[in-house]
């Protein structure tokens, strides 16, 4: 008889946008005439750049002439993309080849996919709160998982210690859900640890794009030592729109090697396995971003979910509330006021006011007592939330 995969019993419900959203459901069906604001979605609002929808447009129709019509595209991603992607990071100063970059369908499925390069006997350290595709994929896997907290103590971004050392690391800077990011002293540190013990850190850079302040990297390559041990997951998703478009981009060095294995070589085996190649129309599109126009409108997005960002954070420091984020990344991550519970605070939002957030525990245990807000949302629905918030937290 076949046996299941019986790690997936070990799964914990995925419980908390099912029970945010069942929660919103019985509000609005007893409150058909209030407003509901909704501020916990991790989905962007504004529609793709202009001159990612010619791009896209010109690749349609090369679809639709013998002359450029394209079939199944190489499995690691058409060359034209992998060497823009590595130019737009040699121009940053970080030397990689254009055949260190893997072209993917977006983060999500990567971070799941990549897995598939390591032993199963291999532990992996979750900094927590944390993306909860990181716990998941790996209990999916079988994997024991060491459990890193994090706290408003150490800004998010704890250091390595000696009595946590595993086989595989995630790091996520900007971070979801704390916004947090790791300085270049503080990711050293990590890319030392990680080379020092043989370990493999899985850098997801989701949100590199949101970065503003100096001194923060963008990307892991940017710190030495780092292509012995890291593996960099990338996203357009949150850069510049493409979370229902699906494109994203993985660098695996060449200088990656354990035990007589090259990352690089096996990733090249894995995709020319299990993939036919994403879609020349998508990465057509993707290739837009890279180039100068692309460049300076999704700067313009981002700004504007910046200053989405700044009308919360504003009513923040003026309620005294503490919080993360906001700044580098599109999160904005706070202390639920008068010690509440998450998902006390959730309820008193929703109840009070019709603000919908996220509660902190979703991202394990570590983000108990917290709140995450997105600021993906529209101007309009910001500024109202703001006004309503400003509103209770003086009431408290
Ligand atoms: N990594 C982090 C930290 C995320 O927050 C997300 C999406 O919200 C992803 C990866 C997945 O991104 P993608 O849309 O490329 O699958």
């Amino acid at each position: 008889m076949t046996k299941p995969n019986m790690n997936y019993a070990n799964l914990k419900d995925s419980y908390l946008f099912f029970g945010i959203a069942q929660k919103v459901k019985k509000y609005s069906e007893l409150n058909p005439d209030k407003k509901i604001l909704r501020l916990g979605i991790g989905d962007v609002s504004l529609p793709l750049c202009k001159t990612v929808i010619s791009a896209l447009t010109e690749g349609v129709s090369d679809q639709a002439e013998k002359s450029s019509f394209q079939g199944y595209m190489p499995e690691c991603g058409a060359p034209f993309l992998r060497t823009t992607i590595a130019e737009f990071y040699r121009k940053k100063g970080v030397d990689i080849s254009d055949d260190e970059v893997f072209v993917s369908s977006g983060a999500s499925d990567e971070l799941g996919d990549i897995l598939d390069l390591f032993d199963k006997e291999n532990s992996a350290l979750v900094i927590e709160p944390a993306y909860p595709a990181y716990v998941d994929a790996n209990v999916i896997a079988g994997r024991k998982i060491i459990h890193l907290s994090s706290s408003i103590e150490n800004g998010f971004t704890p250091e390595p210690d000696e009595d946590h050392i595993t086989d595989i690391i995630y790091i996520c800077s900007p971070n979801n859900p704390t916004g947090a990011v790791f300085t270049k002293e503080k990711l050293k540190k990590w890319v030392d640890f990680a080379n020092r013990h043989g370990s493999v850190i899985l850098f997801d850079a989701a949100y590199e794009a949101f970065i503003e302040q100096d001194n923060i990297p963008h990307s892991i390559f940017e710190i030495d030592g780092a292509i012995t041990c890291a593996i960099e997951i990338c996203s357009l998703s949150k850069t510049a729109g493409f979370t229902g478009t699906r494109l994203g981009y993985t660098v695996i060095p060449k200088a990656l090697v354990r035990s007589g294995m090259n990352f690089n070589s096996m990733w090249v085996r894995n995709r020319t396995t299990k993939t036919n190649g994403v879609s020349y129309i998508i990465q057509k599109g993707g290739a837009a971003v890279f180039t100068d126009e692309g460049q300076i409108e999704i700067k313009e997005n981002i700004a504007y979910y910046k200053g989405n960002a700044k009308i919360l954070m504003r009513v923040l420091d003026g309620c005294g509330i503490e919080y993360t984020g906001g700044v580098n990344a599109p999160y904005i991550w706070l202390k639920c006021p008068k010690g509440l519970g998450s998902w006390e605070f959730f309820d008193l939002l929703l109840d009070k006011i019709q603000v919908v957030g996220t509660p902190g525990e979703g991202f394990g245990k570590a983000g108990e007592g917290f709140f995450r807000f997105s600021t993906f949302g529209s101007r309009e629905n910001t500024n109202e939330a703001a006004d309503r918030l400003k509103h209770l937290f003086k009431s408290l």
